[in-house]
């Protein structure tokens, strides 16, 4: 029962729900129509990842695909090498922040963004019912280890930064890699750009030091290290090295929500343009595209990370994201990517040589409130419907749930896409404000 299948991939418990055997048909299933092609490979440091890797070669070599076998890679790493190697789609083996017994596979497009639900369902659909073509001898994929996925991410990432105006303010930084996949290309990104590096839960070898969701209680230790190393700032990945949250130097956890406000200041100051975000995200984004004017309006996206990547190419935004630290260049890689978070961050600092819990405090200030509720399809359907008829006053918006904006705050309702409950999200300026708003709609069940 704990196997999770979503638009963002599979995930479960190893050993329980996750077992070579589905390893293989999901990798066949994702390779089938593949066949004759590359797809590219990469797995996060959990000890699990060593035998699913093998699963899925074997799933993809049978379906006839040729498999670049990238050893431990992130995701935004393996979304690269799609793209470097001219790839029909890649498969990174993580269960992202889920802690270690989980494993998982995201599967990836051509492009190197996430697979739409629609391209999801069809894997699915195809995992479950067929049909496989497995190749016969002469045509089985071959097998080529390629170890450049770091190198290539970085060159990419530096590509979007001012390097001489970062090394010049010669900052000391704590990374904390969680022992994840990031810690070898997050370290070499931050040495590249001048900084003097402390460097946390290193070790690679996917025994998570601390819980690998980056929320402020698990990132405790690396505001003790920021602290304590008199650091100007402090960077969490999550083992996947896809999110990123930051410690200011206070050794305040800012929260994910300021990566992307970060981020867009970053590149909203040299490149004013259109950005994505999706609704459950801040309203920060929205106070920082309007500092900077007409080209900088943010396009609203439903939640799932494919959605952003599809408006950030209608749109031809500058950049998109997502409020749990999911940051998204387009000059660098289509999917979220802490290394282009870190350069964009310290981008902005090079620019604004104050101490960094100032560039912070300059951040339009919210407070959000999550609530999780009960909710099939038929309730939520007319609880969302009630909740239409009392927005009176604000602007609804309904592409995924419904958000609806009022001048002092706004609250999303929308169904999760994995379990039977319904996640409502509120911001408004203070606390009181944003539980009358959850208060507001709750109400209404
Ligand atoms: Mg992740």
């Amino acid at each position: 029962m704990t196997l999770m299948m979503s638009v963002s991939g599979v995930r479960g418990i190893v050993g329980d729900s996750l077992t070579p055997e589905l390893a293989v048909r999901l990798a066949s299933a994702f390779g089938t129509p593949l066949a004759g092609s590359t797809v590219v490979i990469g797995r996060d440091t959990r000890p699990s990842g060593d035998m699913l890797k093998s699963a899925v070669q074997a799933g993809l070599q049978g379906a006839g695909c040729r498999v670049v076998d990238l050893g431990v890679a992130t995701t935004p790493g393996v979304a690269v090498m799609v793209r470097e190697r001219s790839a029909a789609g890649g498969i990174v083996i993580t269960a992202s922040h889920n802690p270690s017994g989980w494993n998982g596979l995201k599967f990836l497009t051509a492009e190197g963004s996430a697979l739409t639900a629609r391209q999801a369902s069809a894997v699915f659909a195809r995992f479950r019912d067929g049909p496989f073509a497995f190749a016969s001898h002469d045509e089985c994929g071959e097998v080529e280890r390629d170890l450049s996925a770091a190198n290539r991410h970085i060159v990419r990432v530096m590509q979007i930064v001012d390097a001489a105006a970062v090394r010049r303010r010669q900052l000391n930084v704590v990374l904390d890699s969680i022992n994840g996949a990031g810690g070898a290309s997050g370290r070499m990104l931050l040495e590249h750009l001048g900084c003097q590096v402390t460097h946390i839960n290193a070790d690679a070898g996917g025994r998570f030091a601390h819980g690998p969701e980056p929320t402020a209680e698990n990132l405790a230790g690396l505001g003790a290290a920021v602290r304590d190393n008199g650091a100007d700032v402090g960077f969490a990945q999550d083992p996947d090295a896809d999110r990123l949250a930051i410690v200011d130097d206070k050794g305040r956890y800012i929260g994910e929500e300021c990566t992307l406000a970060l981020a867009a200041r970053s590149v909203l100051s040299k490149t004013p343009g259109p950005v994505a975000a999706n609704l459950s995200t801040s309203r920060m984004i929205d106070d920082i595209a309007r500092q900077f004017g007409a080209p900088a309006v943010v396009h609203r996206t439903a939640v799932g990370e494919a959605n952003v990547v599809e408006a950030i190419r209608r749109h031809h935004c500058v950049l998109g994201g997502e409020g749990n630290g999911g940051v998204i260049d387009p000059r660098v890689v289509l999917v979220r990517d802490s290394l282009t978070s870190m350069a964009l961050v310290l981008g902005l600092m090079a620019e604004d040589w104050r101490p960094v819990h100032h560039v912070v405090d300059d951040l339009p200030q919210y407070v959000m409130v999550k609530e999780k509720f009960d909710a099939d399809r038929a309730g939520l359907g007319a609880w969302l419907e009630r909740v239409r008829m009392s927005a009176e006053g604000g602007s609804i918006n309904d592409m995924d749930g419904l958000r609806i904006d009022w001048p002092e705050g706004w609250v999303h309702v929308r169904g999760s896409n994995t379990e039977p409950v319904a996640r409502v999200i509120a911001e408004a300026a203070d606390d009181r404000t944003a539980r009358a708003l959850i208060e507001r709609v709750t109400q209404l069940r």
